[in-house]
């Protein structure tokens, strides 16, 4: 792979080569036991061939990671290590460009988004995680026991060890990064395993790698699929010490009962299936358009989507016709046009996985307030992965378009009555990623925050994020917490020094 193969091409779906995008392994790039085809969602053609890691091949990078660890990155300072993050984020910055081809060729989606939110957080993911852990502390007690003696207690951080990554191909890099940056920043090494939909982004970031200095075997990358494949391969493996996965929920379930055999740590970070509540007292305007962003962004392709909207009576006919309205208007241009908003969703696997939501939902027996089908463009994009944006309603909470994740452009929309009965709808889910709730009520959004159950709430926004927050989910969405010290905390062993003093 080199940065040739980023031609304007691959943009559209339609470059004029397919490259190879190989493993990297021990500082290395190499091949698989076989490749397989990547394909654009937008048009259908083959945009590359991926080199398939078999288990020798992931037995390389985790011995060129156990490697590594025993290496000079072990015995950096965290400050030698946070210089090392901080030269990643500025190599990430001069592959900006390369970065945003490579996303927006493998997931179709827009150019504009690829911009301003998936590319920009690699590096600032970097650069955050370079903060934390050099300011972090630890905690120490003065201890007095009863006989009188007297001792101090401290704890001292050390990396885990060899740390499995394995990301989904919704926001690879995004996703990708919010995993590895913490985990060099504290000292451990990893092997990293993209979806097998979007490979790009992650070859990148191992040139970036190697670009910024960070010493062979500290970062690893194996492309494969997920059972009997390298992503079990990776999670099966003796030398692991640590797994963190964002991907679905049953895939997590599956990662827990292996890494159970090995009583590996895990932190997971799972499906959804997320409310927002807009009261009438509400800015209907903000709780349009952000209902519009929460809905619709990225394809509903984001863990954090809405894909259940409960609206207080008085204004729920106002709001869902505005927001049926907005979701028919949203552009659909061809990624690489600035204006364009829609994408396709990644695969025909998955593009027909979410038409046989639409058609479930009317075999429910909802209504259609907008969507429902497939937009037809006259051009190569008709052989590629796009539904329409759909909004529906008169279902039942009850009623699998409900209850299940369906991870697309498409929301339920149902009225309430009281405050209470808002948040009881909120939490009828297995699911417990995040809400949103639109209210001018600042003593109704702080009871939101106690009393929804789950990882995050947003009051009158959606998608806000800072960097230090506990992130994750209660319930199916996950187990654990990722962000600032939470993220150390993971990827850390603490061990605690008792020194006497008498
Ligand atoms: P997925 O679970 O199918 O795959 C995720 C990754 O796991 C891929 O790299 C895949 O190859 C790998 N994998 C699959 N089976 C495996 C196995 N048995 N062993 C090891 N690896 C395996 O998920 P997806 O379809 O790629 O992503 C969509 C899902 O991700 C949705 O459920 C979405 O809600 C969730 N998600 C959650 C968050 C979050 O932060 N909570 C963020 C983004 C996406």
């Amino acid at each position: 792979m080199s940065a040739g193969l980023w031609q304007p091409g691959l943009l559209t779906g339609k470059p004029s080569s397919v490259g190879l995008l190989r493993n990297f392994v021990g500082g290395s790039f190499v091949d698989g036991g076989s490749t397989f085809a990547k394909v654009s969602p937008v048009t259908g053609e083959q945009i590359f061939d991926v080199a398939e890691a078999d288990s020798g091949v992931v037995d390389a990078a985790v011995t060129a990671a156990r490697a590594a660890l025993d290496g000079p990155w072990g015995r950096m300072s965290e400050q030698e290590r946070a210089g090392v993050l901080r030269r990643v984020a500025d190599e990430l910055e001069r592959r900006f460009e390369d970065l945003v081809a490579a996303e927006v060729g493998d997931t179709g989606k827009s150019i504009s988004q690829a911009r301003t939110l998936d590319i920009p957080r690699g590096a600032a993911n970097f650069r955050a995680f370079a903060d934390f852990a050099t300011t972090a502390s630890t905690e120490s007690f003065a201890t007095t026991l009863a006989d009188g003696r007297r001792a101090l207690n401290y704890a001292v951080r050390k990396p885990v060890g060899v740390v499995a990554i394995i990301v989904p191909w919704n926001l690879p890099l995004l996703l990708l990064t919010w995993k590895v940056a913490p985990a060099l920043a504290c000292g451990n090494t990893v092997v990293v395993k993209p979806s097998e939909e979007t490979p790009s982004s992650a070859t990148v970031l191992a040139e970036v790698m190697a670009a910024a200095g960070v010493p062979d075997g500290v970062f690893n990358l194996v492309h494969g699929f997920g059972p009997s494949s390298a992503g079990e391969f990776l999670t099966r493996h003796p030398g692991v010490d640590a797994i963190t996965f964002t991907g679905e929920s049953a895939t997590g379930s599956a990662i827990a009962k292996v890494a159970a055999d090995g009583v590996k740590a895990v932190s997971f970070e799972l499906g959804g299936k997320n409310a927002g509540l807009v009261f009438a007292d509400a800015d209907l305007d903000a709780a349009v358009e952000g209902s519009v962003r929460s809905v619709f962004t990225n394809g509903g392709q984001v863990c954090l989507c809405t894909e259940r909207l409960y609206v207080e009576r008085p204004v729920f006919e106002e709001f869902s016709t505005r927001l049926a309205a907005r979701a028919a208007e949203l552009t659909f241009g061809w990624p690489a046009d600035e204006a364009t908003v829609n994408m396709p969703l990644i695969s025909k696997t998955h593009r027909d996985k979410v038409l046989s939501y639409y058609d479930l939902a009317r075999a429910e027996g909802a209504d259609v307030l907008t969507g429902g089908g497939v937009p037809s463009f006259g051009d190569a994009r008709d052989n590629g992965c796009y539904v329409q944006p759909t909004v529906v309603t008169g279902l039942p909470a009850t009623a699998r378009t409900n209850t299940e994740e369906i991870f697309g452009p498409i929301c339920h929309i149902a009225p309430f009555d009281t405050e209470d009965e808002a948040f009881a709808l909120a939490n009828d889910s297995q699911y417990g990623l995040a809400a949103t709730v639109w209210t001018r009520d600042v003593g109704r959004a702080h009871r939101a925050g106690a009393a929804l159950d789950v990882g995050i709430v947003w009051i009158n926004t959606w998608f806000l994020r800072d960097l230090r927050t506990p992130f994750g989910g209660t319930k199916l969405s996950g187990i654990g917490r990722e962000g600032g010290n939470h993220s150390l905390h993971f990827y850390s062993e603490l061990t605690n020094v008792c020194v006497e003093l008498s």
